[in-house]
C-alpha cells in the first residue's frame, strides 16, 4: 500500500508534469472531507426484519425440504464459493474423502452464485482469477470472464473433486460448538441438522452480506426494490447477458456507483425507459480491453503456468519487481508506472519518504489519465466533470469498463451527483436529492456488502470453543489468530479470510494458498494420528502483535483516502489494527506459510 505524503515540497515542476501536486493534494483532501460523515460504518442498515426478503434466494424454487442430518463427517466446509471449493479440492488431493460442503445458496459458486446481475464479469484476468485451471483442464474463453462462465467453472471443480457428494445446499449454519468429550465440532443448521465433524473450514466469504444504505424513508418506498446480488429477472426480463425487455416502460433509480454498478449500468441504460444513477463518489474507470483467448498462446503453455502467472501478477500488484509483466492490464499498468518512475531516475538509495513522493506523483499521473478519459468519453462537460474521481488510485477498488462512461451520453440516462452526500430521502414514489424528487418505478441497490462489521455477524452464527468461550467474545477487542487461520481455544477449525492473512486483489490466489496450508495440516494430523490441533497462546499472541505493528504503516495512507470500505468509512483509526491483513504483503505471507510447512514441525500449533 502506498504511503501518504503530507506537505512535501514537490521536486517536480508543475509545468512539466501538467498538474500541480500541491493543488491536487489539496483537492483530494477537500473531496474526502465532503464525503466524511460522523456515523461512519453505522450509516448502513443490517438486512433483516422488514428488509429480510431482500436477501431471499431468487434462483431456487420455493418450498425445499429435507430430513435433518444427525451424522458425522471428517471435514465440514462452510461455504461453497471458491474458498470452500479450493479447500475441498486441496483436501481431496491430500487424500481426504469424507468432506461435506454446507452452503446457503442452491448450488456452489458463492459470489458468482449470488451476483448474476447483467454484465457481471470478473475484473481480474480470468487466467489468474479462476482457480484450478490446470487441474480441471479448462481455459477461459476470454481475458475477462463473464459470470456464467465463472459459475460453470465452480461447478466443474465440485464435479471433479466429488464435492457435490453429500453437500447440503439451501442450508444455513446456525451454531457451531466444540464437544470436548468426542473432540468433534457439533454443527447445527436451519434445517434441523446436528452433525459432527472432526475439522471445520469456515469459508464464509469476505463480501457475503449485502448492506443497505440507511437513507431516511427507505422503508416507505412503494415501488419495486432489489439488491444487485439478488437480481430480479422476473421483473427486469432477460438474463445476465442483457435483453432486459421488462424495463422498456420503467423508470429506474440505481443507488451506488461502485464496481457492481459500473458493470450493470450500461445494460440498464440500454433498456430502461429512464435511468437515474445516484452517485456519492465516482469510481475510477480505466480501459477494459477484453479479448478472446488466443489459441496460439494456449498451445504454448507449459505445466505450472497457472501458479507462475498468479505469482507474477501478485508480485507486481504488491509493489514487487518481476522480469516481465505477463498479465499486462490496467492493474499491472498502474504499478508499472509507479515502478518505472522509481527505476528511471537512477537513484537506487531512495529514502522511504522520497519513494513515497515519487509514488504519489505517479499516482497523480495515472488519475489524471483517468479523469481525462471522462472528458473524452462523456459529451456533456458537467456530467464528465462529476464522473471524475479525486483520490488516489488504491483508495477504492479501481474499475475497468469500456461502456460505463459512454452510457451517460444516452438521452434516457441521467447522472444525479450528490457531491459526496448521498441521496437525501426516499419517498413512496421516488428519490429526493436537494430540492428535486426523481419519480421511479424501481429502486436498485448497488450498495455493496458489509465489511467492517463483526466476523460472527457476517457469518450468521457464533462459534463456541473450549470451555464455552464464544468467538464473538474472544474477538470483542479485535481478531486473535495465528496466520489468520487458527484460534487458541478453537481447535481443528480453520478460518479462511483476508484478515490477519495476505490481502491480494486476486482473492482466489489467497484462498488457494490457505487451502494448500489447511490440507497440509489435516494430512499431517492423519499421518501422525493427532486428534486435535490448535494454535498455542504464545504463537497467537505473537502473530497478533506482528499484524498490529505492520498495520501502523498503512494507516496514514488510508486516512488520506476518500471514505469507503477500504478505510472503515473514513475512520481507519477506529478499526482495530488487529483486524487488518498481514502488512508485509501477500507474497511475503504466502512465502511465510510455505517456509512454515517446509520446517515440518507444526510450529505454533499444539497437538494431541
Ligand atoms: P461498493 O461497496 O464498492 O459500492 C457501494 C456503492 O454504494 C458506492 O458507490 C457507495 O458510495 C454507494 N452508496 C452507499 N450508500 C449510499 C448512499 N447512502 N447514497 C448514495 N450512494 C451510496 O459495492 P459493489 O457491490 O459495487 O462492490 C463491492 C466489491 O465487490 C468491490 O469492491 C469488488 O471488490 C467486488 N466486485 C468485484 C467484481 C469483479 O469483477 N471481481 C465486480 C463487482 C464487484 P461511496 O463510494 O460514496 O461509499
Amino acid at each position: 500500500m502506498p504511503e501518504a505524503t503530507e506537505n512535501v515540497t514537490p521536486k517536480y515542476d508543475p509545468e512539466e508534469l501538467g498538474f500541480d501536486p500541491d493543488a491536487l493534494r489539496e483537492k483530494y483532501r477537500a473531496e474526502r472531507d465532503k464525503r466524511l460523515r460522523p456515523d461512519g460504518n453505522d450509516q448502513y442498515l443490517e438486512v433483516n426484519g422488514e428488509f429480510a426478503h431482500l436477501v431471499d434466494d431468487p434462483y431456487v424454487a420455493p418450498g425445499f425440504t429435507r430430513e435433518p442430518l444427525h451424522d458425522e463427517v471428517e471435514v465440514v466446509v462452510i461455504g461453497a464459493g471458491f474458498g470452500g471449493l479450493l479447500a475441498g479440492a486441496r483436501l481431496h488431493e491430500a487424500g481426504v474423502r469424507d468432506i461435506r460442503l454446507i452452503e446457503r445458496g442452491g448450488d456452489v459458486g458463492g459470489t458468482w452464485y449470488w451476483n448474476r446481475y447483467p454484465g457481471a464479469q470478473c475484473d481480474i484476468e480470468s487466467y489468474i482469477y479462476l482457480p484450478l485451471l490446470e487441474e480441471v483442464g479448462y481455459i477461459p474463453k476470454e481475458k475477462y470472464s463473464f459470470a456464467p462462465e465463472i459459475l460453470a467453472h465452480a461447478s466443474a471443480i465440485a464435479e471433479k473433486y466429488d464435492l457435490y457428494d453429500g453437500a447440503c445446499f439451501q442450508t444455513e449454519v446456525t451454531a457451531m460448538e466444540w464437544d470436548e468429550a468426542s473432540s468433534r465440532w457439533i454443527i447445527s443448521t436451519n434445517r434441523g441438522d446436528r452433525m459432527k465433524a472432526r475439522f471445520v473450514c469456515m469459508a464464509n466469504g469476505p463480501l457475503n452480506r449485502p448492506k443497505l444504505p440507511g437513507i431516511a424513508g427507505i422503508e416507505t418506498f412503494k415501488g419495486h426494490t432489489f439488491h444487485t446480488s439478488r437480481w430480479d429477472y422476473d421483473y427486469t426480463g432477460g438474463s445476465s447477458s442483457g435483453d432486459l425487455t421488462g424495463l422498456t416502460d420503467k423508470r429506474i433509480g440505481i443507488i451506488g456507483t461502485g464496481a457492481t454498478a459500473v458493470q450493470c449500468v450500461p445494460y440498464l441504460g440500454q433498456y430502461a425507459k429512464q435511468l437515474y444513477v445516484f452517485q456519492r463518489t465516482p469510481s475510477s474507470i480505466d480501459v477494459r480491453g477484453n479479448k478472446p483467448t488466443d489459441s496460439e498462446w494456449v498451445a504454448g503453455l507449459e505445466p505450472g503456468w497457472h501458479q507462475h502467472r498468479m505469482e507474477n501478477f501478485n508480485t507486481l500488484v504488491s509493489g514487487g519487481i518481476a522480469d516481465e509483466d505477463l498479465v499486462r492490464d490496467g492493474w499491472t499498468d498502474i504499478i508499472r508506472n509507479l515502478l518505472l518512475i522509481v527505476r528511471n531516475e537512477d537513484e537506487p538509495d531512495l529514502s522511504p519518504e522520497a519513494l513515497g513522493q515519487k509514488m504519489e506523483v505517479a499516482d497523480f499521473q495515472k488519475m489524471e489519465q483517468i479523469r481525462a478519459r471522462a472528458n473524452e468519453l462523456v459529451d456533456d462537460p458537467q456530467t464528465a466533470d462529476a464522473l471524475k474521481p479525486w483520490y488516489r488510485q488504491f483508495c477504492k477498488r479501481p474499475c475497468f469498463h469500456d461502456d460505463y462512461l459512454p452510457t451517460f451520453n444516452l438521452p434516457n440516462v441521467e447522472l444525479i451527483d450528490t457531491h459526496g452526500k448521498g441521496v437525501d430521502r426516499v419517498t413512496e414514489t421516488g428519490i429526493v436529492v436537494g430540492d428535486t424528487e426523481y419519480e421511479i418505478d424501481c429502486l436498485i441497490l448497488a450498495t455493496g456488502f458489509e465489511v467492517g462489521t463483526d466476523y460472527t455477524r457476517r457469518a450468521g452464527y457464533d462459534i463456541v470453543g473450549r470451555g464455552g468461550v464464544r468467538l464473538s467474545e474472544k474477538w470483542a477487542d479485535g481478531m486473535r489468530t495465528l496466520h489468520g487461520m487458527h484460534g487458541h481455544g478453537f481447535p481443528n477449525c480453520f478460518i479462511m479470510s483476508p484478515a490477519q492473512a495476505g490481502f491480494t486483489a486476486n482473492f482466489p490466489h489467497l484462498l488457494n494458498e490457505q487451502s494448500t496450508h489447511i490440507a497440509y495440516i489435516v494430512k499431517t494430523c492423519a499421518e501422525s494420528n493427532y486428534r486435535v490441533v490448535e494454535a498455542t497462546q504464545d504463537a497467537e499472541d505473537e502473530w497478533v502483535e506482528t499484524i498490529s505493528r505492520l498495520n501502523r504503516r498503512a494507516r496514514k495512507f488510508l486516512e488520506s483516502c476518500t471514505p469507503g470500505y477500504y478505510n472503515n468509512e473514513g475512520k481507519p483509526g477506529e478499526r482495530n489494527g488487529q483486524n487488518a491483513p498481514f502488512g508485509g504483503g501477500s507474497m511475503a505471507f504466502f512465502a511465510l506459510l510455505k517456509e512454515w510447512r517446509a520446517e515440518g514441525n507444526m510450529n505454533g500449533l499444539e497437538t494431541q
